[in-house]
């Protein structure tokens, strides 16, 4: 069953301690599409201006991503450029150019409004839910979000919160949301607020899940060779509800959900490895059950006679 994912279509520039590229693919859509894609074939929704290079459609043909919902509109596309301290864990942003997204608002064409599985990747929650509004009976809705939006659209934030599934963010918005410092009381409280089940990611010490019964807590996969850790979040969500669609004969439940979120973790792994979706461009089959094993075998404390 394929999966709708609405989100930012972007140009980055990424500036890390040892390189720098300029007016690469990269948007919140590009890399959740990008992750869910190999798992379900994809409907892409966002908006991108007449500089955008037609070489990254041709990407999402080769990828069974359906770009019918992104509209080439006149002006320059959005652009977004960060700056990585030496750790690659701190961001500074360097600049943001709304530029086509001023005015978007997402229009979906009729084929995408049954949609079944469909991931709001991060943009404006009135957005968000402007896209739930076009939908006729979405089964499984993912959400992401970000520190600006519980800053600055908080009410808009919360209106869209009781129409999620599974809302996905990081520990430090969890903990801006809630004012608690406890991730176990702030991922509860966040529940409360809506959603039936709710991901903390913590970088690179892994993620938790929240149900309305069970919680999970895995770790990241380790790695030794970072490049650009720009759209893991994205990549993460994507590998999650991608996951989710392709087991869509089954009910969501805890444990569909245990494993979608080492896939998730398992495509951000890959994401973070080269600049941009190179990496993803790359990416095999073969290369994701690897590694998805690799993440088992290192899980397990109780070593099988
Ligand atoms: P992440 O590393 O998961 O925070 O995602 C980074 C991506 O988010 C970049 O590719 C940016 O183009 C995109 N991005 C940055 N700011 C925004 C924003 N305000 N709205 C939507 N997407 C954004």
């Amino acid at each position: 069953m394929s999966v709708l994912v609405v989100g930012s279509i972007a140009l980055d520039t990424v500036k890390t301690p040892v390189e720098e590229h300029a007016d690469q693919l990269g948007g919140s859509a590009s890399y959740a599409a990008a992750g869910a894609s190999f798992f379900a074939p994809v409907q892409l929704v966002g908006v991108v201006g007449e500089d955008f290079p037609e070489s990254e459609f041709e990407f999402w043909k080769s990828r069974r991503i359906d770009a019918a919902g992104v509209q080439r509109v006149p002006g320059k596309t959005f652009r977004w450029s960060g700056e990585y301290a030496w750790d690659l864990n701190t961001r500074e942003t360097r600049s943001v150019a709304l530029n086509v997204f001023e005015n978007f608002e997402p229009e979906l064409p009729e084929t995408f409004r049954d949609a079944k599985f469909v991931l709001l990747a991060n943009i404006a929650p009135a957005l968000q839910s402007h896209v739930l509004d076009q939908m006729r009976q979405p089964r499984f809705v993912v959400a992401d979000t970000m520190d600006l939006w519980i800053e600055t659209t908080r009410p808009d934030l919360e209106a869209l919160l009781p129409r999620v599934d599974l809302l996905i963010l990081n520990d430090s918005e969890a903990r801006q949301m809630t004012n608690e410092t406890s991730l176990i009381r702030a991922g509860r409280a966040i529940r409360r607020m809506g959603p039936n089940y709710v991901a903390v990611k913590k970088g690179e010490h892994g993620a938790l899940l929240f149900g309305p019964d069970d919680f999970f807590s895995c770790g990241a996969y380790p790695l030794e060779d970072i490049h650009d850790p720009t759209g893991a979040g994205d990549t993460f969500a994507g590998g999650v509800a991608g996951y989710l669609a392709s087991v869509s004969g089954n009910e969501v439940d805890f444990a569909g959900l245990r494993k979608a979120l080492i896939y998730g973790s398992v495509l951000a792994s890959f994401a973070v490895e080269a600049f941009s979706l190179n990496r993803l461009r790359r990416l095999t089959d073969e290369e994701i059950g690897d590694r998805y094993e690799m993440f088992k075998l290192m899980s397990q404390f109780e070593v099988l006679a």
